[in-house]
């Protein structure tokens, strides 16, 4: 195998957290090369994805509620909505690194939105209570991007572009020594930093950019190391025709949600008799918490939704008139009184006591327009199709304050790692987490590396090249991939159970077991749908092994149950880390995550 490249710190990603890695290996003068799949800057979520309004999470000087070591705000935040199930030492890295991670992005030109007085607008994002949530617009992400890219450009940092990374190098020892490439090369490297994200294709219905395959997952899967949370998976309502994510004033506008016969079913997800005024209380909350999570009752809607998808059925948002039994006149107006575009309106007078397409209209016009720009023109009367769509994965590759792994020469940072949030994770943490961990990644990988320089490694091994499949007829690659979507968003999406747990397992190992053929496809993607079916073979063991609920993990007695089961506090406040066992198996252990060690400023109770 011809070596052609290498260097002290290799990066695998061209994403947030792996320019920040590089630009931070390069401050400690280690030579860097990125890898990246596609062109820098046209893959990844942090370059291609937008929302109504992104956040960038930080506790700067002016946030509040100020007082000293106002970090601790922020960290409690964080340990609290994720369940206790992570590691508050890394929340508290997170919350104090991030204003210096504002700073550094501020200085390089992220255009972030200004009060008048000069200072970091904020606004509050789902499950923290002080508004800490920095942004440009909707493309906060797409021009923290733009802006590394360009510093990565100015300093002149060497960037592989198309180039997909298969496997780690290691050597006798297990340190990871290289990096193996789809088209067979190996490149050298001192330390690795794994910066891949997340693996949203592993479901049918996702708002990630193609290509989004947890390639990282299973790169260190496969090399030995930990991983954590693999349960909790972010999961919103979205439509699926143009990816929008259908919160804020979409659900505060009161539409119909009906199936493709124009059925509403919202009331059957509710105990029986339940006042109208009561269930469109819990959609309009629903605005206000778009993933789902076990904490806000509003998961009931994602519930019912999901539901009815699992009966055959498609679900629809209808704008042209009201749901059944709507009577904004008897609904507290105290409820739409904070939402500034909201509380202008009379709701309970025509044309807006009558119509959700007037009710969306006078709060957010540029919606309506973005969707008939898109193919949905609800003017006309058009429905928007919507499902539960994939968004983040709040797990991954374990990672310790140095964003260290657990074997040795590899680091990882943004999405691809895991144990900086639990169950949950408070809006805007993720753009920051790529930014405060893909610093320390590329620190530690550079340190490392030039640690090791003086201790060379000894002959990397070849890399794990799968078992050749042969049972049973061959299938076509792309149908093994649309196949592990469908059972991945059958069995551990919104309703997770140990039946369907079980049957997810069967089926993928029965799929796995065929002959997969990639003569159309190419062997990147067989490549890739290996890495899924490895990702989602860990997620199912994940869920089979929480059998209580928190955060977006939902775990029912039964397929058909409508209640999900409770919390179960303290008992299940341990996460579970996967690792490879015994025949290359997984094996699951639960673990005490690290507690917060400082003196708390509110309670942590969730
Ligand atoms: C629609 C949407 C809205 C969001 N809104 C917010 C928000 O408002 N606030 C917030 O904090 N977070 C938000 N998130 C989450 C957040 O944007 C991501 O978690 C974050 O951008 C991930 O950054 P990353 O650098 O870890 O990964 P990415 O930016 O996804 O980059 C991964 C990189 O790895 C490369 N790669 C993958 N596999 C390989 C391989 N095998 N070889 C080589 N390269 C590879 C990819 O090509 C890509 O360049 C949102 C996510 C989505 C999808």
């Amino acid at each position: 195998m011809p070596e052609m490249l290498g260097a002290d710190v290799v990066i695998i990603g061209g994403g947030g957290a792996a320019l920040r890695a590089a630009l931070a290996a390069h401050d400690r003068r280690a030579t860097v090369l990125v890898l990246t799949k596609g062109e820098l800057g046209k893959t990844g979520v942090t370059a291609l994805s937008c929302s109504d309004r992104m956040a960038f999470h930080a506790t700067l000087e002016h946030t509040e509620p100020g007082g000293p070591d106002p970090w601790r705000y922020h960290a409690e935040d964080i340990y609290r909505i994720g369940g206790r199930v992570s590691d508050a030492s890394l929340a508290r890295i997170l919350a104090r690194g991030a204003g210096a991670a504002f700073s550094y992005l501020d200085k390089l030109g992220v255009p972030f939105a200004r009060r008048p007085d000069g200072l970091a607008d904020q606004f509050v994002t789902d499950g923290s209570k002080y508004a800490r949530a920095c942004y440009t617009g909707p493309h906060t992400a797409n021009h923290i991007h733009a802006a590394l890219t360009a510093e990565v450009r100015r300093l002149n940092l060497p960037v592989l572009e198309n180039v997909a990374a298969v496997d780690l190098a290691q050597d006798g020892k297990g340190r990871v020594v290289g990096v193996y490439l789809a088209d067979g090369r190996r490149v050298k490297a001192g330390a690795v930093v794994l910066a891949t994200g997340g693996a949203g294709q592993a479901y049918e219905v996702t708002v990630f950019p193609e290509g989004m395959t947890g390639d990282g997952y299973a790169m260190a899967y496969r090399a030995g190391a930990e991983l954590v949370n693999l349960e909790f998976i972010q999961f919103g309502l979205s439509s699926v025709k143009t990816r929008l994510a259908c919160s804020g004033s979409l659900m505060r506008a009161w539409p119909r949600l009906v199936t493709e016969e124009g059925r509403e079913f919202l009331a059957d997800y509710f105990p029986r008799g339940t006042p109208p005024g009561q269930i469109y209380t819990v959609l309009f909350r629903k605005g206000a918490s778009w993933p789902v999570s076990r904490e806000e009752p509003s998961h009931i809607i994602d519930i019912a939704v999901f539901s009815e998808m699992r009966k055959g059925h498609t679900v629809h948002m209808d704008f042209s008139r009201n749901p059944a039994g709507l009577d904004l006149a008897k609904i507290d107006p105290a409820l739409w009184a904070k939402y500034p575009n909201l509380a202008a309106l009379p709701p309970s007078e025509p044309p807006y006591r009558d119509s959700p397409l007037a009710r969306l209209r006078a709060i957010n016009a540029p919606s309506v327009a973005w969707l008939k720009e898109r193919g949905v023109d609800l003017e006309a009367g058009d429905w928007l199709e919507l499902a539960p769509a994939c968004q983040h994965f709040q797990g991954g590759v374990k990672i310790d304050e140095q964003a260290a792994t657990s074997i040795a020469g590899l680091f990882a940072a943004g999405e691809v790692a895991g144990g900086q949030h639990g169950a949950n994770r408070p809006g805007g943490n993720a753009l920051m987490d790529s930014q405060v961990f893909g610093k320390i990644a590329g620190q530690s990988a550079a340190d490392y590396a030039n640690f090791v320089q003086a201790f060379p490694p000894s002959k990397p091994k070849a890399r794990h090249e799968p078992a050749a499949a042969t049972e049973g007829e061959p299938i076509d690659v792309r149908d093994a991939r649309k196949q592990i979507q469908h059972l991945m968003s059958t069995y551990a999406s919104i309703k997770r159970t140990a039946k369907g747990v079980k049957a997810g397992l069967e089926e993928l190992a029965e799929l796995v077991k065929r002959p997969w053929a990639a003569t159309q496809a190419g062997t990147e993607f067989l490549e890739e749908t290996r890495n899924i079916a490895l990702v989602a073979e860990l997620v199912l063991t994940a869920c089979g092994a929480r059998a209580e609920s928190r955060g977006p993990h939902l775990y029912f007695t039964s397929r058909d149950a409508i209640q999900p089961l409770p919390r179960k506090d303290p008992a299940w406040q341990v996460y579970n880390v996967i690792a490879r066992g015994p025949g290359g198996r997984p094996k699951l252990e639960a673990r005490k995550p690290v507690p917060p060690d400082w003196d708390l400023v509110q309670p942590t109770d969730a």
